[in-house]
C-alpha cells in the first residue's frame, strides 16, 4: 500500500466501536454482531467498493435489524422463484393472515364446544377443493419432508421404492433426493437408464416385494435427444402405488407452462399421491403438500414421523390465504405483460442512465426449465453491482458479459421508484 493510498485511512476497529453514532444504533445489540458489522464495512473499503468517509455509515447499515438480520432484497434478476432469494414472496392476504396467526389462536381449539379441534383443517379443505374429488390433503414442512414421509410410510420394512435412473435428482445445495430416499431405510430399486426407462423396465422391478413406484419431476434440468420415460398413466396400471413427486406445487394445469406437471392431471392420471412444494409456483410460505388417496394420506398422517415434519401454525395461515387468492406475487410475475416491463424499464433508464435491451426471466429452480418469460431490462455499468447489493433497499441485479441488468419483471411497480434512488445512491458511491 502507497502512503498515500487512501486505505490507509480506514477507521480502525477501536474508533469505530467507540463512535457515538455507531453506539446508539448498536444500543442492546450482542457486541459480537456490532464488531461483524463493523468489519464487513472496513472489507469493503479495503476492497475499495465504498469511500473511506463512508465506513461508519456502512457499519451501523451492516447492523442487524431489530426486525430479523434477513433484509428485504429487491429481486431485479428476472429468476421469479429465486431460492437463494426466499423463493415465493407472500401476497398481502397471506401476510395479513400470518400476522393474524402470530398468536394465540383456535389452531388446535374448536370454540364452540372449548375441546381440542382438527389443526389446520380450512387449509385441508382449500387444498382438497383444488383437486378432483375424493381426494385427501396433508401439509408437511416442505416439498423435502413430503417424498421424505411418503417413502417413509410406503417404504416401511424394508419394502422397495422403485424409482427411475433418469429421475434421480440433486434438488440445489448438494442435496440428492436418491439420498433422500435411502435415508429412509427403504430399498431404492432403480430402472432403466439416465435418459430412458421403458415400462417393462419397471414392470420387471415390481413384485410382493415393491412398496412404491416413485416418480420424480426432474424440475431443474431437461433432457433432450434419445430419451423416453412411463407417464403416471401406465405406471399406475402397475399395480403398487404410485407417488409422483411433482416439486412446483401446480395444483392444475397451465396453458403458459405446458411441460410442467400438475397435481390434478397426475391424481387423474391415477397417482396414488403427489408431493409438492408450497413457495414456488403455487407461490405461498414454505410447505409440503401431500395429495391423494384417502386412506394413504391418513396412514402418512399418523405415521411418528409425521409430527416431527409438520407445518407450523403461520405456514398454515399463509398457505390457507395463499390458496384463496387468485393473483399471488408469483403468478403475477411469471405474467406479466413485455409491453409493461417494457415501458418501467425505460422509464427507470430515463432516470438513472443505461441501455434497454431485451432481457427473458425464467421461472427458476422453482421449475419449468427451459421456459424463458420475454421481458426488458436495463443494462449499467458492472461496477454499480455491489454497492446496489449493499445499499438499503438492498436490489440484487443480473450480472452478464460484462454489465449489471436490472430486470423489473419481479419488482412491485411501488418499488420503481425506490429502485431508481437506489441506482443513483450508487452511482454516487461508485463515483467515490
Ligand atoms: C423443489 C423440489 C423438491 C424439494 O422441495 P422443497 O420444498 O424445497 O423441500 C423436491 N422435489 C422436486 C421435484 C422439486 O422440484
Amino acid at each position: 500500500m502507497s502512503e498515500d493510498d487512501p486505505r490507509r485511512r480506514i477507521p480502525r476497529t477501536d474508533q469505530l466501536l467507540s463512535d457515538p453514532d455507531l453506539t446508539a444504533a448498536a444500543t442492546g445489540l450482542p457486541r459480537a454482531h456490532v464488531l461483524s458489522a463493523v468489519r464487513a464495512a472496513q472489507e469493503l473499503a479495503r476492497r475499495g467498493e465504498i469511500a473511506v468517509e463512508d465506513v461508519l455509515e456502512q457499519a451501523v447499515r451492516e447492523l442487524p435489524s431489530r426486525e430479523g438480520s434477513q433484509r428485504p432484497v429487491v429481486n431485479a434478476t428476472g429468476v421469479v422463484v429465486h431460492t437463494n432469494l426466499g423463493r415465493a414472496p407472500l401476497s398481502d392476504s397471506a401476510v395479513r393472515a400470518m400476522v393474524r396467526a402470530s398468536g394465540y389462536t383456535d389452531l388446535e381449539y374448536a370454540v364452540a364446544t372449548g375441546r381440542r379441534g382438527p389443526r389446520g383443517a380450512a387449509v385441508l379443505t382449500a387444498l382438497r377443493d383444488r383437486l378432483p374429488s375424493g381426494h385427501a390433503a396433508l401439509v408437511v414442512n416442505n416439498g423435502a419432508a413430503a417424498l421424505l414421509l411418503a417413502v417413509t410410510a410406503l417404504g416401511a420394512g424394508g419394502r422397495e421404492i422403485v424409482v427411475s435412473r433418469g429421475e434421480l435428482v440433486e434438488i440445489g445445495d448438494g442435496f440428492r433426493l436418491p439420498d433422500l430416499m435411502a435415508s429412509t431405510g427403504a430399498v431404492l430399486r432403480e430402472v432403466g437408464t439416465t435418459n430412458r426407462t421403458s415400462l417393462a423396465d419397471y414392470a420387471d422391478a415390481i413384485g410382493p416385494q415393491t412398496g412404491a413406484v416413485v416418480k420424480i419431476h426432474p424440475s431443474n434440468f431437461r433432457v433432450e435427444g434419445f430419451t423416453g420415460g412411463v407417464d403416471t398413466a401406465g405406471l399406475s396400471g402397475l399395480g403398487p402405488p404410485v407417488v409422483v413427486d411433482i416439486g412446483s406445487g401446480l395444483l392444475t394445469a397451465d396453458a403458459a407452462l405446458p411441460d410442467e406437471p400438475d397435481a390434478t392431471t397426475a391424481l387423474r392420471a391415477g397417482a396414488a399421491l403427489v408431493t409438492a412444494s408450497g413457495d414456488k409456483l403455487l407461490g405461498g410460505p414454505q410447505a409440503g403438500l401431500v395429495l391423494g388417496r384417502p386412506d394413504l394420506v391418513h396412514q402418512l398422517r399418523r405415521h411418528p414421523l409425521a409430527r416431527a415434519l409438520r407445518a407450523d401454525k403461520l405456514a398454515l395461515a399463509a398457505l390457507e390465504a395463499t390458496l384463496h387468492d387468485d393473483d399471488v406475487p408469483v403468478t403475477t410475475y411469471r405474467s406479466a405483460d413485455p409491453a409493461t416491463l417494457r415501458l418501467r424499464a425505460e422509464w427507470l433508464a430515463e432516470r438513472v442512465g443505461g441501455r434497454v435491451r431485451q432481457h427473458d426471466g425464467v421461472i427458476g429452480g422453482g421449475g419449468a426449465p427451459g421456459v424463458l418469460l420475454p421481458g426488458w431490462a436495463v443494462a449499467l455499468p458492472a461496477e454499480l453491482a455491489v454497492p446496489l447489493r449493499t445499499g438499503d433497499p438492498a436490489v440484487v441485479g443480473r450480472l452478464e458479459s460484462g454489465e449489471l441488468l436490472l430486470d423489473l419483471r419481479c419488482v412491485p411497480p411501488s418499488s420503481d421508484e425506490a429502485v431508481a434512488a437506489a441506482v443513483l445512491a450508487a452511482v454516487r458511491v461508485a463515483e467515490g
